[in-house]
């Protein structure tokens, strides 16, 4: 049982002994954030404007801005443990989450010759933010840290 859970559990029973239940608060159980991911087709797809180039930029843009570099041959940091998820799970139930939550286009669906999809991860691009690690629906992305040195260089901040 996690620390969380176990104290969140600790708590309901202490509130049920003391005041026999009568408290002027509920205690729930926290859903983590890819838990609460719904379903593409209960939810509606979100227009945003384009980007204007002056304030806003496409994503390619900000990776570029962000000089992200790792070294050539530096172990992946971002695997899945199972390559089929992203297409059969992701892709069919979510409309293909990752394709949208990443700030630097990291998660791309490609077609293949034979007319399926399949998940291309374009590593060199990300720039640490995490997302992946907190938001995919099934935790099947293995975020770790990156090699030193690596990752997003902002020279003027
Ligand atoms: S850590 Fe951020 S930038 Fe890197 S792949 Fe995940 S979502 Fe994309």
């Amino acid at each position: 049982m996690s620390k969380g859970l176990y104290l969140g559990t600790f708590m309901v029973g202490l509130e049920q002994k003391v005041m026999g239940g009568n408290v002027p608060w509920t205690l729930h159980h926290q859903h983590a954030d890819y838990e609460t991911l719904k379903p593409a087709s209960q939810s509606k797809p979100i227009v945003y404007p384009k980007p204007d180039g002056k304030l806003t930029f496409d994503r390619l843009s900000s990776v570029f801005i962000s000089n992200t570099n790792h070294e050539e041959n530096q172990p992946a940091h971002l695997t899945l443990k199972d390559a089929s998820v992203p297409v059969n799970v992701n892709l069919r139930t979510y409309a293909g989450p990752e394709s949208r939550y990443c700030p630097a286009a990291v998660y791309e669906f490609i077609k293949t010759d034979d007319g399926n999809e399949r998940l291309q991860i374009n590593a060199q691009n990300c720039v640490h933010c995490k997302t992946c690690d907190i938001k995919d629906p099934t935790q099947n992305i293995v975020w770790v840290t990156p090699e030193g040195g690596g990752g997003p260089n902002y020279p003027n901040m």
